[in-house]
């Protein structure tokens, strides 16, 4: 069965095969992007960065063929800016803003509409097959497929002990069966950012990613001087947070209750975790405040230790950890 998608469903999500199909099809040149009207596209791509490296997700939606351009412009822009952090983020925010669209599609579509969603996003793209219910109030993923995905959420809903399960199937709302797939949508718009070469830029274009460039890098600068003092674990993972890659939780944890036990001031340990490709200041802030004991338990959380570290491969240790058994110990008995 042909499954057609409306143009609605193009500006929406504009990285399915068939937006660039469209592009071809117009005759879409190059040699457009230097187009005096291209100015308003790229003033959108611009924002479009800027909304995702700040963590948020962009809202505007236009006509289809705008927002074919926009993602088109913006991802040129991203790679010309050349900075992984930025991508990350910017990749994250693009995934989290079609998650929006799909979550609300999902919900109030009709059943050909979601079939052609449900074929074209997550069977085309990712290769996950879903059905519906009779209802279509609930959609159906194989447990193996579930498992694949799910395994690296850390929220106790997503174990299997808590899910709806049947003849081999989970059973996920909207927003659960959308929220499966947010890594991969992220995980392929990066791929495509890499996969690009870019021949010489049209000018409009180069002069406003040098100009975003010069705006961001600041934000990413590897703050050398106060990394040294710090253990070899502790350092590795402000490393990583620099570097805007992402953290598994566990060292999340180690590097917060470190800071928290030197006294550093939450606002700055806030500020540590702002790289973050899934930063929210909101929840980063509450969550370094329950660990430091004056929010939700009120128990002071204690630094993970060494032993507890290197079973969860986040010891990096070299001759100076020096037989200690607590990151907080590091530096003492060279003292
Ligand atoms: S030995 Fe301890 S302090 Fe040193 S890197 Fe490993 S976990 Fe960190």
């Amino acid at each position: 069965m042909s499954i057609r998608l409306g143009t609605g469903d193009l500006a929406r999500y504009p990285f399915l095969n068939e937006a660039g199909e469209y592009l071809r099809q117009s005759g879409f040149g190059w040699e457009e992007l230097d187009r005096p009207d291209m100015a308003d596209i790229i003033q959108r791509a611009a924002e479009r960065i800027e909304a995702g490296v700040s963590g948020k997700v962009y809202e505007k939606l236009d006509r289809y063929e705008t927002e074919i351009l926009t993602f088109l412009v913006t991802l040129i822009m991203v790679k010309s800016i050349g900075m992984e952090p930025v991508l990350k983020k910017y990749a994250l925010a693009e995934a989290r803003r079609a998650e929006k669209f799909l979550t609300e599609d999902l919900r109030r579509q009709n059943d050909a509409q979601r079939q052609a969603l449900l074929s074209k996003i997550f069977g085309d793209l990712f290769g996950l097959a879903i059905d519906t219910t009779e209802d279509g109030r609930l959609f159906k993923v194989k447990v193996t497929d579930y498992l694949a995905r799910s395994s690296h959420f850390h929220e106790q809903e997503w174990k299997m002990i808590n899910r709806l399960v049947s003849n081999g199937n989970v059973y996920l709302g909207p927003d659960e069966t959308v929220r499966l797939v947010r890594n991969e949508l992220a995980v392929m718009i990066n791929g495509r950012v890499h996969a690009m070469s870019l021949p010489a830029l049209p000018k409009a274009i180069k002069e406003r990613s040098d100009t975003l460039r010069a705006e961001l890098a600041p934000r990413y600068e590897y703050r050398a001087h106060s990394v040294t003092e710090y253990p070899p674990c502790v350092k590795h993972a402000i490393e990583v947070m620099n570097r805007g890659e992402n953290l598994p939780h566990s060292a999340r944890l180690m590097l917060a209750t470190y800071m928290l036990a030197i006294d550093k001031p939450v606002d700055e340990i806030v500020e540590m975790f702002k790289n973050a490709p899934d930063f929210n200041e909101r929840i980063t802030r509450y969550q370094v405040e329950h660990l430091a004991g004056s929010k939700g338990s009120r128990t002071k959380y204690s630094v993970p230790s060494c032993d507890k570290l290197r079973t969860e491969n986040l010891c990096f240790a070299t001759k100076d950890c020096d037989s200690i058994i607590n990151p907080i110990q590091f530096g003492r008995r060279r003292k």
